[in-house]
């Protein structure tokens, strides 16, 4: 896979007249390779931000939404930031978080984020990005709804956490008619699946987010229904979105298990790949991207994921270095935020993704 990430509608304008994206008065609907690329341009751009920006969902994008990162929500409603030991509250100016973290169990949020995914799957985008879903530390959420669910869940801390996450997915899942197709019969796997970790048994035992009352179509939080879906209910399997998940960068261990409540073994099976963002402002040195995407390819296994490097203003070689060494390892390189022309001038270098990539 080769993409660019951005939330600059001036990009948008450059690659719709490009033909990357539908609707350019030049080149009509959008058809990746119009510029004559040797590999389909995939296009992911930030419906929704951790500043809690709502932006209508762009058609033939990959549309990226926040889930948990929302400062706009906690200061609307400071009673919405998760809480940890101690009383800790999950928000900026406070040690360890650079944006407001909203409680994951919290049900008027769920709902509108959820609708936000059903509106978006409705106008023919290329796939949906979950971003910032997780609990925002290890510790968190003790607030006193949390502490009630889990407790209704008769599950340890740690196993709630990660069933709430695992069922927030799902829900977005079911409603925006996206994911991985299920698994062929025949595949009892090669030993490379996703490890399953200390946690394994507990996969499907509940879903806190029903329990939650997620499954209510209120339109409460002010965040309106979209029109009807231009592909309806007819929409072929090959067209539906596909769905991808924000890791944060730490693949050791089981630290996205105790630190986020990400339990990889439950969400793998849900989601088309994993993007692990892996930014620098110079990648001067590329052991580390090397040691992370090589952690990644081995806790993922089976799943397929992309590595995201930071690409605004860098050296050109020293991104394009990086990118190739990620590509050793992932199954495709996104570049973000630098501007449209030059960001495909470095993916055009860079070429083709590996003939072992999963992901087109
Ligand atoms: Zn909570």
């Amino acid at each position: 896979m080769r993409g660019i990430v951005t939330y600059d509608r001036r990009d948008l304008r450059v690659l719709r007249d490009m033909g990357f994206l539908p609707g350019g008065e030049r080149m009509g609907a959008g058809e990746a390779g119009a510029r004559n690329l040797p590999f389909p341009l995939h296009v992911f751009y930030e419906i929704k931000s951790v500043l809690g920006r709502v932006e209508p969902p762009l058609p033939g994008a990959h549309n990226m939404i926040s889930c948990f990162g929302d400062n706009r929500a906690v200061e609307a409603d400071p009673g919405l930031a998760a809480v940890g030991p101690d009383g800790l509250r999950a928000v900026r100016g406070t040690p360890y978080f650079d944006w407001d973290w909203v409680c994951p169990s919290e049900p008027a949020y769920r709902r509108r984020l959820l609708e936000l995914v059903e509106r978006a799957a409705a106008e023919g985008i290329a796939g949906l990005r979950l971003d910032t879903v997780s609990f925002p530390r290890e510790g968190f959420c003790r607030c006193p709804r949390c502490r009630a669910a889990q407790a209704a869940s008769g599950l340890g801390e740690e196993e709630w956490r990660a069933a709430t996450i695992a069922g927030f997915v799902r829900e977005a899942l079911a409603r925006a008619g996206a994911g991985r197709p299920p698994a062929p019969p025949s595949d009892p796997g090669a030993g490379s699946g996703p490890r399953p970790g200390p946690r394994r048994g507990h996969r499907d035992r509940l879903d806190p987010g029903q329990a939650a009352g997620d499954g209510s179509a209120s339109a409460a939080g002010g965040i309106l229904p979209g029109p009807a879906g231009r592909h309806g209910g007819t929409r072929p399997a090959s067209s539906r979105p596909l769905l991808s998940l924000t890791l944060y960068p730490d693949p050791y261990g089981d630290h996205q298990f105790r630190r986020f409540g990400v339990d990889v073994a439950q969400l793998a099976p849900l989601v088309d790949f994993f993007v692990v963002p892996i930014y620098d402002l110079h990648y001067s040195t590329t052991y580390w991207v090397e040691t992370l995407a090589w952690g990644f390819r081995d806790l993922l296994g089976d799943t397929p994921f992309v590595v995201e490097l930071y690409a605004l203003n860098v050296d050109r070689k020293a991104l394009l270095k990086a990118a190739r060494v990620a590509d050793a390892y992932a199954d495709g390189i996104l570049l973000a935020y630098e501007r449209a022309p030059e960001a495909l001038a470095v993916l055009e270098e860079l070429g083709p993704t590996p003939a072992r990539s999963r992901l087109a």
